[in-house]
Parts: structure tokens; sequence; C-alpha cells
């Protein structure tokens, strides 16, 4: 998989890809990330990338020629067309089922926008989807692109060290995770969950099932009204007063 991301502030997303673990699988050739200086593709007299707006108002707009000169040497680059995404307040708020959807291709282009956003036009030519990261709005497309681009590159095979890192983890299966805890197994008069050192599975295993379905109907009863109850999970949930 690769992703390109069109910035006007490449530096502050190679720093952030460099580290950790997406930076680990970079570096071993697991995904392959780049970043782009948009300015690099402005070439009217003053090398512009933004303008004032038409009809008026506040603040500047990025212009559409460098994002679609930018985009085209791309394509030409790479020798296909990637899936292109405009990170946006406006976009479709990410979910982890997009995620995993975006982590079958295999090209993916970002384009972080700044100021006011980005000329319509060139959204209308180019952009494949709008995503947006949450109901509020940033200063620049930058932090929504590598939000975008850590929540894909780790459900990439080889990324983590097991698929199970991501499988049981909240979202994945609509369900958020159970409580989980580390040595000692005492702390501060605070004792760890007694099955859970008890070595049998099977009883592991359906504890953290109930401990998802509790935390789920809990907090999140948006996604605990979408979920598909089998019936031990059912007859659980009746006794715990819940349905
Ligand atoms: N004028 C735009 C509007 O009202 O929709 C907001 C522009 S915002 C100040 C500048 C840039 O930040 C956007 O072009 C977009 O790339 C990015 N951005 C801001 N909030 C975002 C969000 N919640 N999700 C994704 N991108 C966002």
């Amino acid at each position: 998989m690769r992703i390109d991301i069109i910035t006007l502030f490449p530096e502050m997303c190679e720093t952030v890809l460099g580290e950790s673990i997406i930076g680990r699988a970079a570096h071993r050739g697991i995904v392959s990330l780049h970043c782009h200086q948009l300015r690099d593709y402005a070439f009217d007299k003053h090398r512009r990338v933004d303008d004032t707006t038409y009809g008026g108002g506040m603040g500047m707009l990025m212009k559409a020629e460098p994002i679609a000169l930018c985009f085209e040497a791309l394509c030409n680059m790479l020798n296909t067309r990637p899936h292109f995404i405009y990170l946006s307040p406006k976009g479709k708020v990410l979910t982890q089922e997009k995620v995993r959807e975006l982590a079958g291709y295999e090209n993916i282009a970002l384009l972080c926008g700044h100021y006011e956003g980005v000329d319509q036009r060139v959204l209308d030519m180019y952009v494949d989807e709008e995503i947006s990261i949450g109901d509020y709005v940033l200063t620049g497309g930058e932090l929504p692109a590598l939000v975008l681009t850590d929540s894909i590159c780790r459900m990439i095979p080889e990324v983590l060290s097991d698929n199970l890192c991501f499988e049981e983890e909240s979202h994945y299966s609509g369900l958020l995770e159970y409580p989980q805890y580390t040595k000692p197994a005492v702390w501060r008069e605070k004792e760890v969950p007694e099955v859970l050192l008890s070595g049998h599975h099977a009883n592991i295993e359906r504890w953290r099932r109930e401990q998802s379905l509790l935390e789920t109907a809990k907090r999140r009863p948006d996604l605990f009204s979408r979920l598909e109850l089998n019936e031990k999970d059912k007859k659980f949930l009746r006794e715990k007063g819940i349905i």
C-alpha cells in the first residue's frame, strides 16, 4: 500500500509518520508513505497557492491549479490514478468500517486543505471522496491526513505483530473493547478480576465478550443498538437488566 499526502506542510507529516509503529512499517517497506509540497506546483508569477474568495468573505482559499498539477504529476509518476481523498469537515465522518475499506486500496492520495479550504472546481474534477475526522474544524488537513494514514496503515498485514491486535479492538466488530490489566495483579489494593488469572481460556473469552457488551451498552447506546446478539449474549444482558 502506498499513501501520498499533498500538503503545504510536508515536514509536519513526515515527522509524525517517521515515528513508532508506522515509521517502522515504512522503514521495513510494508507501507510506502510520501509527502508532496504543493508549493512546488505553483507556477504563476508569484508562485501563489492561495487567493481571495469570489463573492467576498474572510480568509484565503487554496487555488485549483497547483493541486491539479500536483495530482496529475503523481498519477504520471505512479502510472496509475490513486484513490483521491480530500480531508474536509464537510466530508463523511471517518469510521473503522471506512478505514477497513480504504486499507484495501493499493494507492491512496490525500489532499490537506488550509486557510478557508479549496476551490470547489478542483474537488469536483479530481476528488473521489471527502472524509472528516469529526464534527469540529481544525486549521488544516494535515492532522486529519495523519489520523487517516495511521488508522489505515495499522490494518495492513504485518504492520502490527498480529491481526488479532486490531480484530479484538474497539469498533472492529461493532463492540468497544473489554477492560485490560497488566502487572502487578494487586495495585494499591485493587485486584485484577480473578478470571483473568485463572488460565481458563474459554472463561476468559466469555468474560471479555460480556465486558465488551457492558461497555458498549453503557458508553455507546448507538453502537449497542446495531449489534447482532447471540443467545448467550441475550441471556447475560437479560440477567443484567440491560435488555
Ligand atoms: N471553511 C471550511 C468549512 O467551513 O468547511 C473549513 C476550512 S478548515 C479551517 C481548513 C482545512 O482543514 C480544510 O480544508 C480541511 O482540509 C481541514 N480540516 C479542518 N477540519 C477538518 C475535519 N474535521 N476533518 C477533516 N479535515 C479538516
